[in-house]
Parts: C-alpha cells; structure tokens; sequence
C-alpha cells in the first residue's frame, strides 16, 4: 500500500490540472513525472506526449492555413491586375487609368501642373485586320503600345481603351511638354511595322485635354474624346488640344438631335419650293422641294445646319419620310385646286442612306397612289457620289425607282470625282449642274468653256441638265446661249411656301 492510502495522490490534481491548461489551447503545458513511474506517471507520460504531438499538429496546421492566405492574397492581386489591364497589350485599361486619372487629381504636382489626357485613335486600322488578319491587328497594337510607352515617362500611364483606341494620362508636365509628347507620339507611331513578310504603315489622330483645376476624370476623358474626333476630322495623323467651343459644338449637336426627333410630329418642319424654270420661254416646269425648320425658340433653321446631323443619326429616314410625304401630298392639292400646274414636276432631295430604307419603295408606291399623282411628276434629286457608289443594294433601289416611273436626277454635279465616265451608265435621265461651276460665268472665259463642255458631255450622254444657282440675267442667257435647257436660282425665284407657288407660276419672267 502506498503511504497516500486513504488520503487523495496530489499527482491526480496536477494531472487533471494540466489537462485543463491543454484542453484551454496550452499547448506547452507539460505534466511532471514523479520518481515512482507507476500508472498514474504512465498516464502522465501518455498525456504530455499527446500535448507533444498536439502541438506538431498545430504548428503545420498554422503554417498551411498562412500558406493558404499568401496564395489566395497573391490570386486576388492577380485579379485585380487583370481587372485592371488590357490582357493583349498589358498596358492599363480604363478602370485603370480613370483611378490614376483622379489619383492624379487628387494630388498636387510639385510645379503645379495639371494632369493631361491624350486619347489616341490609330487611322485606318480596320484595314489591316481586314486585310492582313486579326492576328497581324493584334501585333501591330502590341508594336502601337510599346511606342507608346517609349514616348511616355515611367511616372505616366499608357491605356488601351478598347479596339484601336489608347490614352495617355501625363502628369507634372507642362503645356508644351505635352504636346511634345503627342507629337513624339504621333512619329513613333508612323514607322514602318513588320508582321513576318508584310509591312504595315500606322498612324495615329490625337486629341488632347489639358484643363485647370476643377475638372474631373470624366471631363478630361470626355474632352480628349471630342479633340481626338476633331483630329480626324482635320484629316488625321495630327494632334488637336481641346477646346472649350468643341464642346460647344458636341452639346448643340446633342441638342439639334433631341429637337429634331420631335420637329416633324409638332409641326415645325416646313417645305419651301423653288421654282425650275424652261430658259427659253421662262415658264416654270416644276418646284423643287427644300426642308425648313421653323423653331420656336431660334427662328427658321436652314438644312445645311441639320441635314448632316439627321444623316449621322438616322433621323434622316423619318425626316425623309415626312419630306416625301408631305411634297407628294401638296402635289395633290395643287393638282386639285391650280389647274394651271398640270403637268408640274415635283423635285424631292433623298440621302444616301434613304435608298436604303426598306419601305422607300413601298412608301413612293402607296403615296404617289394616295395622292393620285402619276410617278412621271416625281423626280428625286441624288447626289452624284452615291450614285457613283457600285454598291448592289443602292444600285438595285435605283433601277426599281426608275421602273416605277419616278425621275432620277443627279444632284450637284461637278462636286465628286470622275463622274464623266459613269455619266452614260448612270441610272438617271436629269444632271443638276452645281451652282459652284457657274460662280465666275460672266468674268472668267475658262470657266465659261468649262461649263460649256460639261453641258456638251450631258448632252452626249443622253441627259437632260438643269444648272441651279443661277443669280443673274447674263448667266441665265450665257447657260441658254450654251444650249441648257433648265436652270434654277435666285434669278428666278428663292424658294417660296406652297402657297405663293401657283401666282408665281401665273406670272410667269424672272424675279428677283
Ligand atoms: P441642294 O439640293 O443643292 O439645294 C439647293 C440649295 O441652293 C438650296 O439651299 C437653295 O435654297 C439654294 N439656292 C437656290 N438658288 C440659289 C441661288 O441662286 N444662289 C445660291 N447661292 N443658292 C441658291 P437650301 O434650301 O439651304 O438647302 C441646302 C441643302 O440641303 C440642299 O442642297 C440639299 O442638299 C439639302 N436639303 C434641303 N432639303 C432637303 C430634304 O428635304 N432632304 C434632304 N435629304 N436634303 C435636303
Ligand atoms: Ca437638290
Ligand atoms: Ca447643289
């Protein structure tokens, strides 16, 4: 029997004691053996090896779970770099530059210089996918941002926006730096690219924003935009810096747009007719129809000032179908209500992209039906460059306006190229000399055998010409003298409203 007998073996309390300091996480806790190496220090043995091997468990276990973290950390700054770079290019992408665009903001430069923003659109580069392959594309744009990059300094960011479009944000420079940049830019970027066997030319238009203080990210972009687009207009390859009349521009644009979709419904938009005139006896052979915008806040717009903008937009097709419409139908009451405009003919100016629209057709059809007007009446005035175009679709719509019976005139002629050898081929029987050739009719000889030979040529091809933009009694008498049999001018009339239309035909002669 043990001396403890009877009495509790205060080994048995430290053994439970250290149980609990493990079982609370103390993993170095250790339980001390006695010298008597009975069962209860087996036990204890037994429990501070498993605190042994508790403890080796622990630490790997710890050591995995900081592994764990350290990759997923690593995965994460991956993404983020992805999120936030071109995956072709490995330049920044727009996320990217936006946050360094108002970093840059955000902090002052040392000599106070605002940020600038380059946008930077490549010329023609539709062509080289088109011909070489995308893959070639894709080559010349690496080639594109590492010049990019050369031209840049470490501390500003290259980004590719998308497709052939990159930006540039430039801090701490100054105004001059900047352009020096973009004209650095600009000549990196001309250099010939090699893509295996072939050679392929860039270049680049650039529009650059460079505003003071209070200007935000969007802004900047957004200015950059509209210089770049300028650029391009100005015939690409070249730099433009913002200005704050472009935007001016873009925001009337914006607005004409927005106007213009609602002109037509409330009654804004108006025709005028000027009248054709037969030079020889003066009587007037038709009117030819011209779109007027009475606005109520800016008075009557002129089409030169929203014609292009409807053809960009496409509000060409409903303000063209309003024009036909509208023009037919005051065909009808004249025909109805002034006898004396019998056999009248109605010129109507189409867009390019009108000849495109599927229900022309059926629209001329049911109109000219409507209104009880023969097709013979109609002409529409095209411009020569789209009847130039070889494109099928277009060509197609003409011969079928043609076998309707519908006129076919060529609008502006002298303004394109090479119409001369297509003249006999085009599918239209009226040529509408443009008033541009018969500017210096009465001073300038040249001009004279100019616009004669042109008359002879129509003739040749079997053409009727009409010249527009006749202002004088000598030009009126010179273009007869040439054998033209139509004109049309100030001479002869401005364009009028519908209403005086029918007394101007009464008294027949020029006016002024
Ligand atoms: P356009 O078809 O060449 O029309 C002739 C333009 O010259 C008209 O300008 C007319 O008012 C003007 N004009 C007429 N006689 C004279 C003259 O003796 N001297 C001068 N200097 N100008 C003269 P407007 O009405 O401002 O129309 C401009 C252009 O807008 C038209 O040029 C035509 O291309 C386009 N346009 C007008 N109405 C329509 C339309 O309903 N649809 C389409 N698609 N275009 C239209
Ligand atoms: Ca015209
Ligand atoms: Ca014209």
């Amino acid at each position: 029997m043990s001396p403890a007998e009877g009495a509790e073996d205060p080994r048995l309390e430290q053994l439970v004691d250290g149980i609990v300091r493990l079982a609370a996480g103390e993993l170095n806790a250790r339980i001390e053996p006695s010298d008597q190496r009975d069962a209860i220090d087996a036990v204890i043995t037994g429990v501070n090896l498993l605190a042994e091997e508790l403890g080796h468990i622990y630490t790997d276990l710890e050591e995995r779970v900081a592994a764990r973290t350290a990759m997923l950390r690593r995965t994460q700054v991956k993404l983020e770099h992805m999120a936030k770079t071109d995956a072709l290019t490995g330049l920044a992408n727009r996320t990217l530059l936006n946050e360094r665009i108002q970093d840059a903001i955000r902090t002052e430069t040392e000599n106070g210089n605002a940020p600038a923003v380059l946008i930077l659109d490549l010329d023609s580069f539709k062509a080289v996918n088109d011909t070489l392959g995308h893959s070639a594309g894709d080559a010349v744009l690496v080639e594109v941002s590492r010049r990019l990059r050369s031209v840049v300094r470490a501390t500003d960011t290259v980004a590719r926006l998308g497709g052939d479009e990159f930006a540039a944000l430039i801090t701490g420079a100054s105004a001059d730096e900047v352009m020096l940049i973009a004209h650095r830019a600009c000549e990196a970027l001309q250099d010939r690219v090699d893509i295996g066997p072939e050679t392929v030319w860039t270049t680049a238009s650039i529009g650059i924003c460079l505003r003071g203080p209070g200007y935000s990210a969007e802004e900047l972009m957004r200015d950059a935009d509209i210089a770049m687009y300028h650029a391009k207009a100005r015939g690409r390859n070249t730099v433009q810096l913002f200005h704050p009349e472009m935007l001016n521009a873009v925001q009337e644009r914006a607005r004409i747009t927005a106007e213009l979709r609602t002109a037509a419904a409330s009654g804004q938009l108006a025709l005028y007719y000027q009248p054709v005139v037969e030079l020889a006896s003066g009587r007037v052979a038709g009117v030819e129809a011209l779109v007027r915008w009475h606005h109520p806040v800016h008075g009557t717009i002129m089409p030169d000032s929203f014609i292009g903008i409807a053809e960009e937009t496409g509000l060409i097709l409903d303000l063209g179908r309003w024009v036909l419409r509208e023009g037919i139908a005051q065909l009808g009451r004249w025909k109805r209500e002034a006898p004396q405009l019998a056999d009248f003919r109605l010129h109507i100016n189409l867009s390019a992209a009108e000849l495109l629209r599927s229900d022309l057709l059926d629209d001329l059809n049911e109109t000219l039906a409507r209104n009880d007007i023969e097709p013979s009446r109609l002409v529409l005035e095209i411009t020569e460059s789209v009847l130039m175009s070889r494109r099928t679709g277009e060509q197609q719509v003409l011969e079928k306006i043609r076998a309707l019976g519908v006129g076919l005139q060529i609008d502006d002629f002298g303004t394109g190229y090479s119409s001369i050898s297509y003249l006999r081929e085009l599918p239209a029987d009226t040529v509408k000399v443009d008033h541009s050739l018969i500017k210096n009719l009465e001073t300038d000889p040249r001009q004279q055998k100019f616009v004669s030979a042109i008359l002879q040529l129509i003739s040749a091809a079997e053409l009727e010409a009409i010249v527009e933009g006749i202002e004088t009694a000598e030009q009126a008498e010179r273009l007869q003298a040439m054998g033209c049999l139509y004109g049309q001018g100030y001479y002869y009339g401005r364009p009028v409203p519908a209403a005086e239309i029918p007394n101007r035909v009464n008294g027949a002669g020029p006016r002024r």
